[in-house]
């Protein structure tokens, strides 16, 4: 039994449709799209079909209309098919799709937010720099104002599906002297005059998804492509993150769950010493740790997605199940290949992936360091400390 059979109906239907399209339709083409490091085009196109890649939009704006606890699983489910398709899937819902959602006018989210629901187009988020990551309020990319236009330049780092987005949301500085509370975010087509792309980054996991700089050189964005009001981008960036969270902890419960499923099914295959190596109390004992870690992250995540659908703060607890779920794909995708032996070294099997794949999990969308901080902050302020 797990954490899906309390699950509402809706959600389980959602769970078990994305389970089978992701044992149907992502676990047979993730090795190859790693390997080449192909963005998946047409998974992403079937998703969108799905609804998958605007989960919470409205349905009046073309999405399924659905929750966050709907979004933790379907992250789950496309991450253990495909790592890859996960990320770029969180991108557009919760990086993009989420503070356009909170923040736009209607006319924008009618041009903005429509054509990006059915994954014919994706959308990127532009905060980390190269001289700042952690330390997002430090951004340096500029944004004056020229009249009836913006000015950017600048140039921000480590965006994902910086290749294929038709749009982007970027965050830069319009009031340098009011620091991060002079940050603003900006609604930038993908091409326009001013931006170009840097090397695509040959990364150690999710490899099918893209990652580059955008560098803004004197690029021309329209006075009405501000989102919310000057100044609110920190605020912006630091909701979205939050909600962020909860998407990549379930992109990081899906990898630690097929790391798990391929070390369950080798360990009753492969034989030691005259028995299937799953009868030897040191693998079962692995087995037993990788379950409590999943569970454990899976609900923390929940958890977190729950508060966040009924309006409650939920700051504290995104933090918390990103920081546990990634430390768990961490912990089983490295004991699944203790499991698989020289079989888990090597690309022919699934866990040499799923061990690159979850590294990213503890470093995007703020590292376990920061999430520590995060945790430890609200704790502070809960318990009245200082
Ligand atoms: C594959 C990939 C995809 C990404 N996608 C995006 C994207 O789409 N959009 C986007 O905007 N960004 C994206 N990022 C950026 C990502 O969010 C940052 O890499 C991350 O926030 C860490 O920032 P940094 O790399 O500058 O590390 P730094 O901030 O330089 O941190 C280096 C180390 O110092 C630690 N550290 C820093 N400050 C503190 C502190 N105050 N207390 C304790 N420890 C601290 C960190 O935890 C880390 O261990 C992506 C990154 C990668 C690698």
């Amino acid at each position: 039994m797990s954490a899906f059979s309390m699950l509402p109906e809706t959600h389980k239907m959602l769970q078990q449709t994305l389970r089978d399209f992701s044992d149907n339709e992502l676990k047979p083409i993730a090795a190859k799209l790693d390997r080449e490091g192909t963005f998946p085009e047409d998974a992403i196109r079937k998703l969108g079909d799905l609804g998958v890649m605007a989960i919470e939009v409205p349905e009046e704006l073309g999405g399924a209309g659905l929750d966050y606890l709907a979004y933790a699983v379907a992250m789950e489910e496309v991450s253990r098919g495909c790592a890859s398709t996960g990320v770029c899937v969180s991108v557009n819902n919760s990086l993009y799709m989420t503070p356009l959602l909170k923040n736009a006018t209607e006319e924008q989210k009618q041009k903005w937010i429509v054509p990006f629901t059915n994954g014919e187009r994706v959308g990127c988020f532009g905060l980390t720099e190269p001289g700042n990551g952690s330390d997002a309020g430090a951004a340096s990319t500029t944004a004056v104002d020229a009249g009836d236009h913006w000015v950017l330049n600048g140039a921000k780092m480590w965006i994902t599906n910086g290749y294929e987005a038709e749009a982007s949301i970027v965050f830069a500085t319009t009031d340098k002297s009011k620091k991060h509370k002079g940050i603003s975010a900006f609604l930038v087509p993908k091409p326009t005059p001013g931006l170009s792309l840097g090397k695509k980054e040959d990364k150690l996991g999710i490899r099918a998804s893209s990652t580059c700089q955008l560098i803004f050189e004197d690029c021309v964005v329209p006075k009405e492509n501000i989102l919310g009001n000057p100044g609110n981008g920190f605020k912006i960036a630091m909701e979205t993150l939050d909600a962020g969270r909860i998407g990549i902890a379930g992109q990081a419960i899906g990898i630690a769950q097929a790391a798990f499923e391929c070390a369950l099914d080798y360990s009753g295959k492969r034989e030691s010493f005259g028995q299937p190596i799953c009868k030897l109390q040191t693998i079962q004992n692995k087995l037993a740790d990788m379950e409590v870690r999943i569970q454990s992250a899976r609900l923390l995540n929940y958890h977190a997605a729950m508060l966040k659908d009924s309006g409650k703060p939920y700051s504290k607890e995104a933090a918390c199940a990103k920081l546990a779920a990634s430390e768990t794909a961490t912990f089983v995708s490295h004991q699944a290949i203790q499991v698989l032996g020289g079989m888990g070294y090597v690309s022919d099997m699934p866990a040499e992936r799923h061990y690159r794949d979850a590294r990213i999990t503890e470093i995007y969308e703020g590292t376990s360091e920061i999430m520590r901080l995060v945790i430890a902050n609200n704790l502070l302020k809960e318990y009245q400390v200082l």
